[in-house]
């Protein structure tokens, strides 16, 4: 699936690179082109994709700090300016765009939804999200900005894709080193999944189309991308376990949002050496996403790879109502009430924000 990355705010910016370095590193040709926007000058001039400083005249390219109303209201304001930079930069090659945002902070967390809708206005192509849950550790303060930022989020784009980041760490990293573990491991999933749909070189033939990724997210709400890999045998034969246990794994622990099983859609995508792909073990496989998800509706397909791994990636679209998602609204309501306590009327803004509807 060809797409555009659209960066916005310092976790934004830094996943679209990272992504597009992915995209790059391998030879995919995903990924059309990654590009920055944010209020805060000293982030962007860490990244090596273009870039655009937007708020200048409110903040003086200082960011925003966690206010992500005030985030929200500089895109709005500079709305015109950033799809002006955007133009020529979407292709009509392009199958989709991605907004790409850390939702617990200020510019990201208001500035995407604003984004994505401006996008969808101008845009007949599916413009997604590409969303950051802050980790458990995290304030309050970036809950309650991640829940409602969400829910904008998922209302402004035709899907949203949520990552939580305590789903991908490993335990032992410091926060920074984690940030830029999680980022490759964002790139490499994700990128993976777009790649799927793309013809690969030597290989001549591409199993699994753009337009089975924009069905599984064609009902909008949230998504998940599951991924798991195992070493694999050379004779396909012998690999019928191995690809049902990596499925399995993708779906219930190497997902990026734990404890979201249920699903309106699902797809299922097999990577590796067409060699080493059991036809059979990739038919349970799917037969059993279908009965753990609830799905009537799972597509599958192989991506093929030169590689002595099998991966699973399992794309999840419509999981609103699992049980996780509903956990983490709850934690990010908590959270603003203890954040809006002397201000009672933010607690009812945020009850009458349709927040319910996420649900
Ligand atoms: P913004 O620049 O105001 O949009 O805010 P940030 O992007 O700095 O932070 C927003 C949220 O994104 C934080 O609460 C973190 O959860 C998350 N975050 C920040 N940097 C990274 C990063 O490099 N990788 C990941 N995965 N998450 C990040």
């Amino acid at each position: 699936m060809k797409v555009v990355l659209i960066g916005v705010g310092q976790a934004g910016g830094k996943i679209a690179q990272a992504l597009a370095q992915f995209d790059y590193d391998r030879g995919f040709e995903a990924v059309q082109g990654a590009f920055a926007v944010n209020t805060a000058r000293a982030d962007l001039q860490n990244l090596d994709i273009d870039t655009m400083l937007i708020g200048q005249d409110r903040v003086k390219g200082h960011g925003v700090g966690g206010d992500n109303e005030l985030g929200a209201e500089i895109m709005q304001a500079e709305a015109t300016e950033v799809m002006d930079e955007l133009d020529g930069r979407v292709t009509s090659q392009a199958d989709a765009v991605f907004v790409v945002a850390g939702l617990g902070g200020g510019t990201g967390s208001g500035g995407a939804p604003m984004l994505a809708r401006e996008l969808k206005r101008v845009y007949t192509m599916p413009v997604y999200g590409l969303a950051v849950l802050p980790g458990r550790d995290e304030g309050a303060i970036y809950q309650a900005n991640a829940g409602r930022s969400l829910k904008t989020f998922t209302r402004e784009a035709d899907s949203v894709l949520v990552i939580d980041n305590d789903a991908w760490k490993t335990s032992d990293e410091s926060i920074e080193e984690g940030f830029a573990a999680i980022n490759d491991r964002i790139a490499e999933r994700v990128g993976l999944l777009l790649a799927a749909g793309e013809i690969v070189e030597g290989v001549g033939e591409s199993v699994v189309d753009s337009s089975e990724i924009i069905n599984t997210l064609k009902n909008g709400g949230i998504a998940s991308l599951g991924y798991a890999s195992a070493l694999a045998d050379e004779d396909a034969g012998e690999n019928i376990n191995a690809i049902t246990a990596t499925a399995r794994k993708a779906l219930l622990t190497g997902t990026s949002l734990p404890q979201a099983v249920e699903a309106d859609k699902a797809l299922l995508v097999i990577a590796g050496h067409p060699d080493r792909i059991a036809r059979k073990g990739v038919e349970r496989a799917r037969k059993w996403l279908e009965e753990e998800t609830g799905s009537l509706e799972v597509r599958g397909g192989d991506f093929p790879l030169s590689s002595e791994r099998i991966a699973a990636l399992v794309l999840l679209g419509g999981v609103e109502r699992s049980q996780r998602v509903q956990e983490f609204m709850d934690r990010a309501r908590e959270a603003s009430k203890q954040q809006d306590e002397p201000q009672e009327s933010a607690e009812d803004a945020f009850q009458n924000d349709e927040l319910d509807d996420l649900m």
